[in-house]
């Protein structure tokens, strides 16, 4: 059988809206004959019809598309038996740049209340309906500020935190709602519009007003009736407003303050106002992934502290909301606040620094539920106040950004599978519209380095593409002149030293706008996501270039040196400026690691003359850091970890060399009894550095050590998520709050950059690692080692599912993948057989000679 799976445009399943005229159409094939082949493909969309063999990310170059209409999609295959497969589906067009009739209004008599203040939440309400048949009613709604609606006294669609984050000043983001079924004779609509990320207080320093000076609301309601007249209900001034509601405050740091005996009924309303928007951002419907409610977790026990304090604990640390059902009097005050950790049995707040993850909830007369939309927190455990336990029953809402879990892994080995679990949670928790740093503190921004890391370990484990791509959209509008990528996209000017790093080109942090969409294409293999970045690339090279250049000369001129580095980023025992005099190490590998990659995208996308500029750069910045920064024998001339893993596992060294230095860096581990030593740049590769430069033991010693800092001491410390500092708890219990290393209170428990060595287990111990873009290629050569007896892991690539289990039974090692239709694997055993497998399952398996691997 032929069959046409996971039909997708620009990614998305169902309730597809498209607003821009190439949508992407793509699906995968399976079939029951090995070695099948594709021999022709028709893909469809109304009236216009490609022929195209290869299924990944085709985009559609038909006529123009219209807007606010429907278009079919059919796609049909044949293989060479001449076996056929059909699919079909449809998507909406939004309003594909079509002007809005409505205007932003918001309450024009509010003067926002100062500094580092949330503003007051506005409501919005508009009153409308004829009693006329209606065949069709939608809302497109966005708002400089979060926004809920309400129809009818219902929420309408179940987005938390619309319009969702984007550089506001290049564009913004709408939702598009189908509301016909909900539509009565004579309809109420509120629109609630708190602060969010436009208008504040956002970043650690509170800014506010940072894209307008209060909130303001967008929305036309559209209605095409039976009789195929179409009315469209948008905001002016004969929409009223208010101040007061159940809503008295909400924000992200400081949680919400809501008054449920509010009877929205009595409030007094008047009418809005048009509001001043001095940014002229371009619209377009949804096009990332809005955070959704997207699971449900229960509390594993309460307990009463020795202060008295009630304090619920939910087994995992997560980014959420809880959601609760009391039995109360009206005006009871239940106060409710959220950490990750406890210590000596109380909440331990120190580490929010300045946010109060805080619900207020005042309550009406009876039972009730209540659950904040306007808000989330970074936590485990939950105080409360004001109420019994006997009259409250809690539970947890995870929210993050609606992306599918695609990926799996696990082992032999329990402790490895817990922290793939944390890796996950980790990921989940800062997947919030934005890839974010964490999801507690009075950050929660999108930190460059962080994902730039990360985001080849979360390509294997989730579908990132509309997430991740939304967000580059993001990076390429936020560019600066000079070529340098913000530190934080969106870019939220923050005062300090991060504003002098603005224009600069900072190693990693910026490699962002090369390492995520080099991490999406190669499991993906959307090229048109590398075309869109592929500028940015250049010009961030060519400013990283100019930061090496600057007062050097000769060789020295490849050493980038100068400019803002944060070099070994938390770094354990050692301190802010030790991890920034490292910079020169770290940015000479980013620029030898980042033109090697965009040498090898020119290619791909046909610029050859680009391609061997880039290599060229890549070669001679190589050969600076081996020739300027280390001494003949290929050791450092000042030693720190890192330092040996960046040129390691960038292939920056010659074969001779490599081993040579891995020697280096496995005595270094050694000396440090297998303990993390490693910041953000290393700790990502240095399993890799060692694995892949004949230390396969050592880095298993590594992975599997549990002594503090290692990742396997997280666990031991009780971890359920991926911390930010290695130290951030000590073997004695206590917290490391940033004394020591001159950066007060850094001690986030949920931060996923140090959970890139999840990139290990798919690669190394599954084996499964791609060669070519969206795995039409690629490679399964498990590499055994740390007593792993088993391993099991799947992939979601754009040709489909790739599977590879192996174990390891009487000494035989035997190994079942599965490889999609449309591409090749290499598989390798142990004894370094290899076997080249086209479509189809297979199993294969091998004697080992000492027990072990070859
Ligand atoms: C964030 C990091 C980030 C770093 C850069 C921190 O405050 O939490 O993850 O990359 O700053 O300096």
């Amino acid at each position: 059988m032929l069959k046409i799976r996971g039909l997708k445009v620009d990614n998305l399943s169902n309730a597809i809206i498209i607003d821009q005229q190439r949508p992407k159409i793509s699906y995968y094939i399976e079939s029951d004959q090995k070695n099948a082949k594709i021999v022709d493909g028709i893909i469809k969309v109304g009236d216009w019809s490609m022929h195209a063999i290869d299924n990944v990310a085709v985009a559609y170059d038909g006529p123009k598309l219209s807007p606010f209409s429907v278009y079919e999609v059919s796609v049909e295959i044949k293989d060479t038996r001449g076996q056929i497969a059909k699919a079909s589906t449809s998507f909406t067009t939004g309003r594909l740049h079509q002007s809005w009739d409505a205007k932003w209004i918001t309450d024009g008599s509010y003067k926002y209340p100062g500094k580092k203040k949330s503003p007051k939440t506005m409501t919005f309400r508009k009153r409308f309906g004829n009693g006329k048949s209606i065949k069709s009613a939608m809302i497109y709604a966005t708002a400089l500020g979060i926004y809920e609606l309400n129809l009818n006294g219902q929420k309408v669609g179940n987005d938390y935190f619309a319009p969702g984050f984007t550089a506001y000043k290049h564009h913004i983001q709408y939702q598009v709602y189908d509301v016909t079924k909900a539509l009565k004779e004579s309809n109420e609509l509120h629109a609630i519009v708190g602060g969010g990320w436009a208008i504040g207080p956002f970043t650690y320093v509170r800014r506010t007003k940072v894209f307008a000076k209060k909130q303001a609301f967008l929305c036309e309601i559209r209605i095409v009736y039976s009789d195929k007249t179409v009315e469209v209900i948008g905001t002016d001034t004969t929409w009223d407003v208010t101040l007061e509601g159940k809503y008295v405050e909400t924000e992200f740091y400081d949680g919400e303050v809501y008054d449920a005996t509010v009877n929205m009924d009595k409030v007094k309303f008047y009418k809005a106002s048009l509001a001043r928007i001095t940014i002229n951002p371009q619209f377009r419907a949804t096009y990332g992934a809005m955070v959704k409610h997207m699971d449900t977790i229960q509390p594993i026990g309460h307990h009463i502290s020795s202060k008295g304090t009630l304090i619920y604990d939910f087994g995992q640390n997560f980014a959420g909301v809880i959601a609760i059902k009391a039995k109360a009097t009206k005006g009871q005050k239940i106060v409710f606040k959220h950490a990750e950790i406890l210590m000596a049995g109380e909440l331990y707040t120190e580490p929010l620094r300045s946010a109060k993850q805080e619900i207020v909830y005042i309550a009406k007369e009876g039972v009730q539920t209540y659950s904040p939309k306007m808000t989330f927190m970074g936590f485990r455990y939950v105080s409360v106040e004001g109420i019994d336990s006997k009259d409250l029953e809690i539970e947890g809402y995870v929210l993050y950004s609606d992306i599918e879990t695609t990926g799996y892994f696990e082992c032999s080995n329990p402790s490895l599978n817990q922290l793939q679990k944390n890796i996950v949670w980790s990921a989940k928790s800062n997947f919030i519209d934005i890839p974010t740093d964490c999801p507690q503190r009075d950050e929660r921004m999108g930190w460059t380095g962080d994902i730039a890391l990360f985001a080849s370990t979360a390509a294997f484990n989730f579908d990132t593409s509309r997430f991740l791509d939304k967000w580059l959209i993001d990076v390429k509008a936020e560019q600066r002149r000079g070529g340098g990528i913000p530190v934080t996209v969106p870019l939220i000017r923050v005062p300090r030293q991060y504003e002098i790093a603005l224009p600069m080109a900072v190693d990693h942090w910026g490699d962002a706008c090369v390492l995520v969409p080099w991490a999406e294409y190669l499991t993906r293999g959307d090229y048109h996501l590398l075309s869109m970045m592929y500028p940015v690339m250049k010009r961030y090279i060519e400013a990283c270039q100019f930061w090496a250049r600057l007062f050097s000369f000769g060789k020295h001129r490849k050493i980038w040196k100068l400019g803002h580095h944060y070099g070994d980023w938390v770094a354990p025992n050692s301190n802010l400026m030790q991890w920034m005099s490292r910079g020169k190490w770290t940015g000479t590998a980013s620029l030898a690691h980042t033109s090697s990659i965009v040498s090898q995208i020119a290619s791909i996308l046909g610029f050859e003359k680009d391609s061997k500029y880039y290599k060229k750069l890549s070669e001679e910045t190589a050969i600076a850091y081996r020739k300027i920064l280390m001494q003949p024998n290929c050791s450092l001339k000042k030693e720190f970890q890192t330092g040996y893993v960046l040129p390691l596992h960038y292939r920056m060294l010659s074969d001779k060399d490599r081993f040579r230095t891995a020697d280096h860096l496995a005595r270094m581990i050694r000396e440090n009894d297998y303990k993390i030593a490693t910041g953000f740049p290393g700790t990502p590769y240095v399993l890799f550095a060692l694995a892949d430069n004949g230390h396969l033991d050592d880095a298993y010693k590594m992975l599997l050590n549990d002594k503090a800092p290692s990742w396997l001491f997280m666990l031991k410390a009780g971890a359920t998520t991926v911390w930010e500092k290695w130290d951030a708890l000590r073997e004695d219990g206590t917290s490391n709050t940033g004394e020591g290393d001159g950066l007060k209170c850094m001690v986030s428990f949920n931060h996923y950059a140090n959970g890139a060595v999840g990139d290990f287990f798919y690669k190394r111990i599954a084996g499964i690692e791609p060669l070519t873009g969206g795995y039409q290629t690629f490679e399964v050569k498990p590499r055994l080692g740390g007593d792993i007896t088993w391993s099991k892991a799947s992939v979601l690539t754009a040709y489909g599912p790739i599977k590879s289990h192996w174990e390891i039974e009487n000494e035989v090692f035997s190994i079942s993948v599965e490889v999609p239709v449309g591409t090749r694997c290499e598989l390798v055993l142990p004894s370094g057989k290899k076997e080249s497998l086209y479509n189809g399952s297979y199993t294969l398996s091998e004697k080992l000679l000492d027990g072990k691997s070859l």
